[in-house]
């Protein structure tokens, strides 16, 4: 029996981590795949405050984690299947875990297109990861789909590699912040197929082209490529959760100002929750509300 249950181990639930074992909560971390979630997608970060221009995503996982081991929080390494949110505990494919209070900090993992190709090709020159895959692209010529920031900042890296990379975005302005843009702008290696989208993959052992639709003309054209990267925004993972736990239509579940759940002494923070913003500071800072909130509870328990 432990005192609290974090589900998820990246900054959101590594911040409660940290908060709830410095309250001396006996707390037990579950994560089903890496230390540090998909923040490790990306291979820096360059608007955590305290780190002009920026910080390798490893390092400061890395940080956030020693930080969490130097208190006697206990990781494991499994997968949350379902919740019992009467007897405070969490399934996993490895055992039930017990206690008596519960964050829910599982993150969210990338949307997928949903076109013919996109699954057949995947590790086979589709990814949605530029930071593990990026290597295997050096001067191939690769697309990036999507136009927020996480485009921006991974079209930015595969220039690194590859020996163009095309932005395909299917609105004619990219919602990316304007400090991103002018960066793309600037380099020679990234052009902008806008007002469009891709409706196929192609191939034979690997990807070969993909298939471009221009919206403003309607015609489909090849467009030959080595690599396909997208980036179109994430779906949070709580399809383990549905039924138990209120959340929005697209799974983003529902929590007051102090991270508190349609039920009591759940919590929930990061990038599973609905909000306004999603950032990694904020997910700390929920993070760290959620932590006392679940203290607070399980003290009033008595
Ligand atoms: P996002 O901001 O939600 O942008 C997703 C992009 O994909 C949008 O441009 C959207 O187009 C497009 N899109 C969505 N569905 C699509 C579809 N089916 N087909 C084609 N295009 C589609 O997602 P993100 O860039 O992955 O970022 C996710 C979150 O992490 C955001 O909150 C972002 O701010 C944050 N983030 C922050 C940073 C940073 O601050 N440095 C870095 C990375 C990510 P429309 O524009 O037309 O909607």
């Amino acid at each position: 029996m432990h005192d609290l249950i974090i589900v998820g181990a990246g900054p959101a639930g590594l911040t409660a981590a940290l908060y709830a074992g410095r309250s001396r909560l006996n707390t037990l971390l579950i994560e089903k795949m890496v230390v540090g979630g998909r923040i490790l997608m990306s291979e820096s970060i360059e608007n955590y405050p305290g780190f002009p221009g920026g910080i390798a995503t490893q390092e400061l996982i890395g940080r956030m984690e020693s930080q969490v081991k130097a208190l006697e929080v206990k990781i494991v390494n499994d997968e949350g299947l379902d919740i019992d949110c009467h007897k405070k505990t969490i399934k996993g494919l490895s055992g039930v875990y017990e206690s008596r209070a519960i964050i829910i900090a599982s993150g969210a993992k990338p949307r997928k297109l949903n076109i013919p190709g996109e699954a057949n090709y995947t590790g086979r020159g589709v990814s949605y990861c530029a930071t593990c895959d990026a290597p295997f692209f050096r001067e191939k010529k690769v697309v990036i789909v999507g136009g927020g920031n996480a485009v921006a900042e991974e079209a930015i890296y595969l220039s690194r590699f590859a020996s163009s990379v095309s932005v395909i975005h299917r609105r004619q302005e990219l919602r990316a912040a304007e400090i991103l843009q002018e960066k793309m702008q600037e380099n020679k290696k990234i052009n902008f197929i806008l007002s469009s989208v891709v409706t196929q993959v192609k191939g034979a052992q690997k990807v070969e082209a993909v298939t471009i639709k221009d919206l403003l003309s309607g015609k489909e054209y090849d467009f030959n490529c080595d690599g396909v990267f997208i980036y179109i925004g994430y779906e949070p993972e709580t399809s383990f959760l549905k039924g138990k736990l209120e959340m929005d239509e697209s799974g983003m579940l529902i929590t007051d100002e102090n991270m508190a759940t349609s039920v009591e002494g759940i919590f929930a923070c990061g990038d599973c929750r609905k909000k306004g913003l999603y950032q990694v500071i904020n997910a700390c800072g929920d993070g760290a509300v959620a932590a006392d909130s679940a203290y607070k509870f399980i003290a009033n328990q008595g």
